[in-house]
């Protein structure tokens, strides 16, 4: 469970990104954050991941506070916490098996293991035949797959993607979302992500909450997909048109 508990964050002296903010995301839930450029979608984002701090309030994982979360434990939320950017950041020299190896690297994980989770996340967005390219030599999506790779080789039960399709086409944008859709559902992870993209939005079914000012404008809950049982179409008879 993730919990936004009354959270502001200020900036300078007079800015305010975020509003008494109040969320709380299930384990597994996959949700939609949308708002006008500046709205504040970044700064939610950021406070889980803990590149910023609330002003007041509290961001909770699992009962645990993010928000005072000690400098020197960063590195082990962010373990369990993938996060995916509008501009994939790649290291362009570096090859796709390494570019997606380094995080695992840096967490310490014997060249063994690391080898193993990059090119089992390598496989999972379609890439497993590709770790020896550079980024260079990918399409856009293709590249965003890697970031995607890269966000989930320690299998983290947190995903979180700003703007993931802001540099893509529509179609390539569409295989993107389909891609994190499937991850919240094979891996169990709870996924956020932040879009400008409302059509894309519109063609899901999940959780949609819409940002303005800093504040939660409005809190779609998940579209139960199901339809109503079979059952008479007309359970009157209304008569005739006169
Ligand atoms: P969004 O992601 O919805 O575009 P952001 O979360 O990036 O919005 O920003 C919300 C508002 O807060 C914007 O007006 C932005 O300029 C401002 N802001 C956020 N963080 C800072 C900061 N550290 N310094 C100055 N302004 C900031």
């Amino acid at each position: 469970m993730i919990e936004f508990n009354d959270v502001t964050f200020r900036y300078g002296s007079h800015g305010v990104a975020l509003e008494r903010v109040d969320l709380r995301f299930a384990a597994g839930e996959f949700a939609f954050i949308t708002g006008p450029s500046g709205a504040g979608k970044s700064t939610l984002l950021k406070l889980l991941y803990a590149a910023q701090r609330p002003s007041a309030g509290d961001v909770t994982i699992e009962g645990r506070s993010v928000g005072r979360l000690h400098p020197r434990s960063v590195p082990f939320l962010r373990r369990n916490l993938g996060v995916v950017f509008q501009d994939f950041k790649l290291l362009p020299r570096r090859t796709l098996l390494e570019n997606v190896s380094l995080p695992l690297e840096v967490c310490g994980l014997k060249r063994a293991v690391v080898l193993d989770k990059a090119t089992a996340a390598l496989k999972k967005v379609g890439l497993g035949r590709d770790g020896d390219r550079l980024p260079g030599e990918l399409s856009g999506g293709e590249q965003q797959r890697v970031a995607i790779a890269r966000a989930i080789a320690n299998t983290p039960s947190i995903l979180l993607a700003d703007e993931p399709t802001g540099n893509l086409d529509e179609g390539l944008s569409h295989e993107i979302f389909e891609l994190l859709a499937g991850l919240q559902t094979s891996e169990g992870a709870t996924v956020l992500t932040a879009t400008h993209d409302l059509a894309e939005v519109a063609r899901w079914p999940f959780r949609h909450i819409r940002l303005r000012d800093g504040r939660v404008e409005d809190d779609r809950p998940l579209r139960d997909l199901a339809l109503p049982s079979a059952g008479p179409v007309v359970p009157f008879d209304v008569g005739e048109d006169p």
